[in-house]
């Protein structure tokens, strides 16, 4: 764990007027969640607060508590440039390299504001003025309470900071299941459902709003589903084509990626998304037990994230992607066998 002086934090929070939270790139359950839990903190405490994500993200994040406040970088370029300029302080929440933040990582440079990283992945960056690292925490969702704790300000949670708080913890460690999970993270969610996060309408509004459209994306996506028994891999591929065939919408393939690790005897699983407005194939990685994703992502992928978790892309075409990871694989037969 790297945690520079964070208490030190509360010095700069005496005087700070302005305040900006960042959530990485692609936002997910736990960048939000974590983005808007402080938000709500920090607005209870007076400040004056925006959160820029730097680029849209999915509607089944979009009844969290505060989403309504949240403004979107990519389409709202000027203004957030005025913002971020303004800023005393800038919190970036769940990502640990300023890359993470596309576009508006140019702003985030020039800015002179203080820096605060919270983040759980690995090798964090040193842009930050205050570093809270912690690569064994399940979530940046359980860190900003721990974060919350350490300025003794527990009584401050609210319902709504509960909520978002409750969210990116169990999005992040697939409904408590990962082995991020530990027993600290359950005694963090369980103080959580008592200040007021009401678990099983966050799981409803989470898991159970699917459209059709997703749902037979999926179906898709799994008759795609390849298997490289030896290696113990199994790999999903979605063309454009496909996605739009389902009209596809930001979030539709979220966790289609754990499909492949349910198989039995498989321990890493790969997802491919062929995104051309981009020009690159999206990918996440995700394993079991001790095989490394992030070293894999990183080597390869030009990506990263955790052990059992990462993303990455590519430039090639989509077919010509899974070709070069065919080829790849076969250089991590001693760990995918063992
Ligand atoms: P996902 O596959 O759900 O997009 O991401 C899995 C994990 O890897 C998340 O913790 C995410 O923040 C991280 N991650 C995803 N894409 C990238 C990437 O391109 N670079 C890095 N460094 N991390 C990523
Ligand atoms: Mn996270």
């Amino acid at each position: 764990m790297i945690d520079t002086r964070i208490l030190e934090i509360t010095a700069e929070l005496d005087t700070a007027e302005n305040i900006v939270i960042v959530p990485h790139k692609g936002p997910d359950g736990d960048a939000m969640g974590s983005s808007l839990a402080l938000y709500h903190f920090l607005k209870n405490k007076g400040h004056k607060v925006d959160v820029i994500a730097p680029n849209d993200y999915p509607d089944f994040l979009k009844w969290l508590p505060g989403s309504e406040d949240v403004i979107v970088y990519e389409s709202n370029k000027d203004k957030c440039d005025e913002i971020i300029g303004k800023a005393e302080i800038v919190f970036t929440l769940d990502f640990n390299h300023l890359s993470r933040c596309g576009l508006m990582q140019d702003s985030l440079v020039a800015s002179e504001a203080v820096f605060v990283m919270i983040d759980h992945h690995q090798e964090p960056s040193d842009y930050a003025d205050y570093t809270y690292s912690d690569a064994k925490m399940s979530s940046t969702c359980e860190m900003v309470y721990c974060f919350i704790d350490k300025l003794r300000a527990k009584k401050d949670i609210t319902p709504q900071i509960a909520t978002c708080l409750y969210t990116g913890i169990m999005t992040d460690t697939g409904s408590f299941r990962f082995s991020s999970t530990s027993s600290d993270t359950h005694r963090v969610i369980a103080e959580l459902i008592d200040k007021g996060a009401k678990n099983d309408q966050i799981h409803n509004n989470i898991f159970d709003t699917n459209s059709e459209d997703k749902l037979q994306l999926l179906g898709t996506a799994l008759k795609n589903l390849k298997m490289n028994r030896d290696l113990r891999t199994a790999y999903i591929s979605l063309s454009q084509e496909e996605l739009d065939r389902h009209n596809f919408k930001k979030g539709d393939t979220e966790g289609f990626v754990n499909y492949g690790l349910s198989l039995e005897g498989i321990i890493f699983a790969v997802i491919f998304i062929e995104k051309k407005n981009e020009n690159i194939v999206k990918i996440s990685f995700r394993s079991k037990g001790d095989f490394d994703c992030n070293t894999f992502a990183r080597a390869h992928f030009d990506g990263g994230g955790h052990i059992n978790a990462a993303g990455g892309r590519s430039e090639l075409s989509l077919n010509d992607t899974i070709v070069r990871f065919n080829k790849i694989l076969p250089q991590y037969s001693e760990e995918l066998k063992k």
